[in-house]
């Protein structure tokens, strides 16, 4: 069986983690948190990074730090994982969805002016499966109307958008450190910002809104979101060679691009000229005519020994968000059509290369005569 992902985990992970145990250094009051929080804003090209323990009370933390207050509207794509609305509604505000481009499958600009409002608050862009948004147009819209940019780049450590970092475009950015993650520290999360103010309060809301004069007076509900020393050992152990890691999934990219470009029935994520995507995961959309869905597919591909994931199911579409009384006959046909059509093939830090090759193969026997 080949898995849809393997964490790599041989540099100074292990070496770290002893010093924690030896040191006594366990919670968030050790010296690796910081230590990790400085490289990674370095690598991001920010001046703040604030870790927290995992990618999804970041987007919370990161909207609890913009100030969103109950009925502010934030537009995002309806192609994403739950944690962004999820984020959204804790703070009592309102996620507006917009559909996603069919070829890069991030959000589609053009939908964006449509749904602003006087309470539109921030823009949340989600740099999908490691491919960058578009954000010049992105960053236009959001000054016009005065709007925060928060970019969710979960799936996207070290990807560029004409030659910056993707997490340092937007006023703030969020990313994952979760397991399957570029980056991991099994669980873990970061908000980077270059804004002092939007640090600050970061800072104070991640730890139960402490102040520094008289530490056990609040004055606002904040949370306990802090990353352990144990944690971050594992992070900075993996920050210190985030080159080589990065060449790695670049690599990958690569192989599965050629080996899949052309084959009937599939189609690829799209790259933009602009664009230097990290191939979190790689994703393959099957074509119309192709007589069977992805979770048909899924079954096929593992009856011969290849695991998989599907894309995410659309935000509109969420029992959960029905019942909300949220997206009531909305409809963004890109988003079902992706979710339904969609599944990415194993992906991770430490697969082979042979293993590549071989899930490359299967692919192409599965659809081989399906289309003609
Ligand atoms: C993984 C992920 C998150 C959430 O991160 P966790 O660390 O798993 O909570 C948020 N956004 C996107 C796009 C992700 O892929």
């Amino acid at each position: 069986m080949i898995l849809v992902n393997e964490p790599l985990l041989n540099g100074n992970e292990k070496k770290y983690l002893s010093t924690c145990i030896e040191t006594g250094w366990i919670s968030s009051d050790g010296p690796y948190v910081k230590e990790f929080e400085e490289k990674f804003a370095q690598f991001i090209g920010v001046k703040h990074a604030i870790a927290v323990c995992n990618g999804t009370v970041a987007i919370e933390l990161a909207l609890a730090a913009i100030a969103l207050q109950p009925g502010d509207e934030v537009i995002l794509p309806s192609h994403t994982i739950v944690s962004c609305p999820m984020g959204i509604l804790r703070r009592g505000g309102v996620p507006v969805l917009i559909d996603v481009d069919p070829h890069t499958w991030n959000l589609d600009v053009n939908q964006l002016k449509d749904k602003i409002t006087p309470r539109t608050k921030a823009i949340m862009p989600v740099h999908i499966f490691g491919q960058p948004c578009d954000m010049d147009p992105i960053m236009e819209i959001a000054e016009q109307y005065g709007l925060y940019v928060l970019e969710d780049a979960a799936e996207a450590h070290g990807a560029e958008y004409k030659g910056r970092k993707c997490g340092s475009i937007g006023h703030l950015a969020t990313f994952s450190f979760y397991a399957n993650k570029i980056i991991t520290t099994g669980e873990g999360g970061m908000v980077v910002t270059d804004d002092d103010r939007i640090a600050e309060a970061a800072r104070y809301y991640r730890n139960l809104c402490f102040q520094p004069q008289q530490r056990f007076l609040h004055r606002d509900l904040g949370y306990n979101f802090r990353i352990t020393n144990l944690q971050a050992a594992v992070g900075l152990a993996q920050i210190e060679r985030v080159d080589e890691l990065l060449n790695i999934k670049v690599n990958q990219g690569r192989l599965y691009t050629y080996a899949l470009q052309d084959v009937p029935g599939v189609r690829l994520q799209k790259t933009e000229d602009w664009a230097k995507p990290v191939y979190w995961v790689f994703g393959l959309l099957l074509d119309d005519d192709v007589p069977f869905d992805a979770s048909t597919w899924a079954k096929m591909l593992l009856n011969e020994g290849v695991q998989t994931r599907p894309f995410f199911w659309p935000l509109h579409e969420q029992p959960v968000f029905q019942e909300m009384g949220l997206f009531k006959n909305e409809s963004y046909p890109v988003a079902e059509k992706i979710a339904r059509r969609g599944l990415y093939v194993p992906s991770g830090m430490g697969l082979k290369e042979q293993d590549q090759i071989t899930v490359s193969e299967i692919v192409k026997r599965t659809l081989k005569g399906i289309t003609y």
